[in-house]
């Protein structure tokens, strides 16, 4: 496709989860777990409400080993998987994993049961005692599920059923979109190929890519809509019967953080809205268009053609993360010298990136595919920020190590900051200071603002299918169109193609209430880099804490010892605040290159 970037042999290393697909040791491992499972059933199933702290800490650790084996299984089908997902060997291996993993959950639900209808007292005491120690959180937190767990019956069967009904409906979104070709010209393109020409700096191949996008979708629109109904009508059964008053309560319970934290942190984005078409405004001014469509959003400031080999992406990452904090620099190192990474572009290979933690008793492993460009050297360091993150916090043990949503983007978009500044120090013409950094506020308008005005659809879609039940199509490209309307004013001119733009994003299908998590997380880090810039004296040794404490602590309490209260009402306008002055900060750098007045 394009020119070599020295990532061509860039292939990880998986036999420190299992040596081959067809490795004795995993097929014993299958049949092992299995047995763990059912033995772990016979011994301990009806007791747990009666366990010693002792007895329940043997019980505990055994649980553990179950999951680790379980997970190390799961974690070689999927990485095997995701980089030749055209090897059938490789499907029916992901396919018998998924089907072991299910069959291990139904062996092992009565323990999770058992352990809700435990009276409070009995709980109270384990959680506070010193022998629990390790695993005081996972205690603390799973309590809160009790009411909203159903029998051992009832949860063995919604698991089971699950398999044809929740999980079915979203592989068969995930496959139609996967099997769909977009129309471009000429020729027909997936969906990742066509998305990726909006970046394109031609605006006549943005228009284009637009249109032939739009008309995939609505070719679409009858089974996407019927998909997007099932789903919600399937979500608020299980809300139901769980007793979760809200489509987003689930979602916030697992996120470890309270409803109205989660109404501020929306609220505090939404007030916002005006900056980002101020900052649309500058944008079609620097591009001297009269109008600016949705279509143009991502628009280049400049054509940048040259390719960054992988030698120097590997270089300005790890000097970039070395400079923060050296430990850093050499955990990141670790991954490039164990070949823990994944990164040559091959046919089959899915698409994206991704870091997998596996489970602690191995070592997480950095997937993506790199094409040279700059946003991939970003997605490098994301990646391994995610890497870094699961490396040190394996030592919590699989119940604690990975933290909840809304702090799993910390480690991930602070490595991207770190890059980004180390990239800027070294441009020296203006105009490429200036594309640089409109890169980055348009990258930051995408995870704070654009998922929150998602979320906005989602409490929209997920409201009218209660009130008003099954919906058409025209009525949630209605509630799309309304809420996305309201985050660009009259900066940007939505076309009536954008209208149908709901159908693909699969994060409101594969897990609904994901989206504010990004907002949470960036405006995170950006409070946590001011600080970092304000006080820079040991910093780095509080923050590499923050992350060794995985999911040992509720997240709050995590950001608390570092000196940040995201309870405050006012916590994200520091972030927003310091999202406006990078929008200053290209306007003035504007001015003075004489760009735009
Ligand atoms: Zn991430």
């Amino acid at each position: 496709m394009s020119q070599p970037t020295g990532a061509e042999h860039i292939f990880w290393d998986l036999t420190d989860l299992y040596s081959a697909p067809d490795a004795a040791e995993l097929q014993s491992d299958k049949k092992k777990v299995l047995e763990m499972a059912a033995r772990f059933g016979e011994v301990w199933r009806g007791r747990i409400a009666s366990l010693s702290s002792d007895e329940f800490l043997t019980c505990l650790n055994e649980l553990e080993a179950i999951q680790d084996l379980g997970g190390r299984i799961g974690s070689y089908a999927y990485l095997s998987w995701s980089a030749d997902t055209e090897n059938p060997t490789l499907g029916k291996l992901l396919q018998e994993a998924t089907e072991l993993g299910s069959e291990i959950g139904q062996k092992l639900v009565f323990f999770d049961v058992e352990w809700l209808k435990t009276d409070d007292v009995t709980a109270k005491k384990h959680i506070e005692s010193e022998t629990l120690r390790g695993y005081r959180h996972y205690l603390e937190a799973s309590r809160r599920y009790k009411p909203h767990t159903l029998s051992e019956e009832q949860e063995q069967m919604l698991q089971a059923k699950s398999v044809t009904g929740q999980q079915a409906w979203v592989r068969f979104f995930d496959e139609t979109l996967g099997a769909a070709k977009f129309p471009f010209r000429e020729e027909e393109l997936s969906e990742q190929e066509i998305l990726s020409k909006l970046h394109e700096p031609d605006r006549d191949i943005r228009k284009d890519a637009s249109d032939g996008f739009t008309t995939a979708l609505k070719g679409l629109s009858r089974t996407l809509t019927f998909v997007f109904n099932t789903l919600l009508a399937d979500k608020k059964t299980n809300d139901a019967l769980r007793n979760y008053p809200s489509w987003i309560s689930a979602r916030n319970l697992s996120n470890e953080i309270s409803d109205a934290t989660v109404e501020n942190l929306v609220a505090s984005v939404q007030a916002y809205y005006p900056v980002v078409q101020r900052y649309y405004r500058l944008k079609r001014r620097l591009l001297g268009y009269d109008k600016l469509y949705d279509y143009d959003r991502y628009a280049p400031l400049m054509q940048t053609e040259s390719t960054v080999s992988w030698e120097e992406a590997r270089e300005m990452v790890l000097s970039s993360y070395s400079g923060f904090h050296p430990e850093m620099g050499r955990i990141a190192g670790e991954f490039f010298e164990k070949n823990w990474i994944d990164a040559a572009l091959r046919p089959g290979k899915r698409s994206g990136a991704y870091a997998a933690s596996t489970v602690p008793s191995v070592h997480p492993y950095v997937f993506m595919n790199y094409t040279g460009q700059l946003r991939d050297v970003q997605t490098l360091a994301h990646e391994l920020g995610h890497g870094v993150h699961q490396y040190l916090s394996r030592k919590n043990g699989i119940f604690q190590a990975d933290t909840p949503l809304t702090t799993a983007e910390t480690a991930s978009v602070f490595g991207e900051m770190l890059v980004f500044q180390n990239i800027t120090a070294r441009l020296t013409d203006p105009k490429e200071k200036l594309a640089l950094l409109m890169e980055k506020i348009d990258d930051t308008i995408a995870t704070v603002f654009r998922q929150v005005s998602m979320n906005r659809f989602e409490h929209a879609m997920h409201t009218a299918r209660r009130e008003e039940g099954e919906l058409a199509s025209e009525r949630l490209s209605e509630l799309w169109f309304e809420t996305q309307r309201a985050l660009y004013g009259d900066s940007v001119e939505l076309t009536d193609n954008y209208r149908n733009w709901w159908m693909y994003i699969p994060h409101f299908l594969h897990t609904p209430g994901y989206v504010y998590a990004y907002a949470f997380g960036e405006l995170l880090v950006l409070s946590l880099y001011n600080m970092y810039q304000q006080q820079p004296q040991g910093f780095a040794d509080r923050y590499l804490q923050l992350l060794s404490a995985g999911g040992s602590e509720w997240p709050e309490k995590l950001v608390a010892r570092i000196g940040l209260n995201v309870e405050d009402p006012q916590f994200w306008t520091q972030g927003l605040q310091l999202f406006e002055q990078l929008v200053v900060k290209a306007e003035e750098a504007a001015a003075a290159a004489g760009l735009a007045g």
